[in-house]
């Protein structure tokens, strides 16, 4: 059986940024459920669910529990024997007994941390790939080669809709009240947490060496 990970923190802490860093070029090794780019190409797609995940979303609201429950159960039931990232998931403590109730039991938990206003900086700075949402950012610290091109799949960067301010600091407060304490259902169910302070320089090669030691 492949590990099961999930990445956890604010929106917009950095987790899919280090994700990407930790797995560049070797991507087809791992598997990532990342609830927030299922749910963008939904909407980019314009389905039936897409338009109903966008009303909450462009609003920083949570969608509801039944229908992204089922869709990661699903994928996760779906992997064999891959190892997987979990990211966005679960962010109700409802989805985390969703996990935990189809018997799926995360390997580790890895807690990002950085401050709100951080979290605010970061949004004002970000672009995302319109297809496969890959993040840069429009400062130098991950720039695309080319202006407004995704350096892997050559689509087009914009900027994210639940990246306005208002919409950040609503998603800000949905996590304080809905997401953070999901860490006391995993911490209950005995599942291990690692915390990394997010803005620190050593922060890349610790979430390697926490996932190199799990993963060999
Ligand atoms: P993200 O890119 O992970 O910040 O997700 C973007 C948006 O998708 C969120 O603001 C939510 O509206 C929605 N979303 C992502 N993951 C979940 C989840 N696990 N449960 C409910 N809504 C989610």
């Amino acid at each position: 059986m492949g590990s099961k990970i999930v990445l956890f923190g604010k929106p917009g802490v950095g987790k899919g940024t280090r994700l990407s860093q930790f797995l560049e070029g070797r991507e087809n090794e791992f598997r990532v459920i990342s609830t927030g780019n299922l749910i963008r190409k939904e909407i980019s797609e314009k389905t039936e669910l897409g338009l109903k995940f966008k009303s909450y979303s462009d609003v920083g609201l949570l969608v509801p529990d039944e229908i992204i429950n089922q869709i990661v159960i699903n994928a996760i039931n779906s992997s064999g024997s891959d190892d997987i990232f979990l990211d966005g998931f679960p962010r109700t403590t409802a989805q985390a007994y969703a996990l935990l109730d189809a018997d799926i039991y995360p390997d580790m938990v890895i807690e990002f941390f950085v401050d709100d206003e951080v979290v605010l900086q970061r949004a004002r700075d970000r672009i995302v790939c319109k297809d496969c949402g890959e993040p840069y950012t429009t400062n130098d610290f991950k720039r695309p080669k080319k202006d407004g091109v995704c350096d892997k799949c050559d689509g087009k960067l914009i900027k994210r809709d639940d990246d306005k301010e208002e919409v950040v600091k609503e998603r800000l407060e949905v996590y304080r009240n809905e997401t953070y304490p999901v860490l006391d259902v995993f911490k209950e169910a005995g599942i291990k947490i690692y915390t990394i302070d997010n803005i620190q320089k050593d922060s890349l090669q610790k979430f390697k060496d926490i996932l190199e030691n799990q993963l060999k």
